[in-house]
């Protein structure tokens, strides 16, 4: 049939485009290319703690000073931390690596 052969010749992409491939994100900065600015950037990363972790330090902090050895250890460590990924250039958000 006519149709299904100027179907067929349509659908046909010629491969010729790399497809923009990120690097698995980190908890370190990784070299790539921003999908927003199309610039090649050394990712922006921001240690951010879990909302859970933070709100339980205010309120274990709020409770005494006899307990606040015990919100100290969510916010010293960075085992805790998300790792935030930006565009150094353009703001662009990349993705974030969870713990
Ligand atoms: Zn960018």
């Amino acid at each position: 049939m006519e149709v299904e052969a100027s179907k067929a010749a349509m659908s046909y992409t010629p491969v010729n485009q790399q497809p923009l491939a990120s690097p698995p994100l980190g908890d370190r900065s990784v070299r790539m290319g921003c999908p927003y600015c199309g610039k090649l950037v050394v990712s922006q990363t921001t240690y951010q703690r879990g909302m859970l972790t933070y709100v339980a330090s205010l309120v274990v902090g709020s409770l005494g000073g006899s307990l606040c050895c015990l919100c100290l250890i969510p916010c010293c460590s960075d085992d805790f931390k998300d790792v935030e990924h930006r565009c150094p250039a353009c703001d662009g958000y990349f993705g974030t690596f969870k713990r």
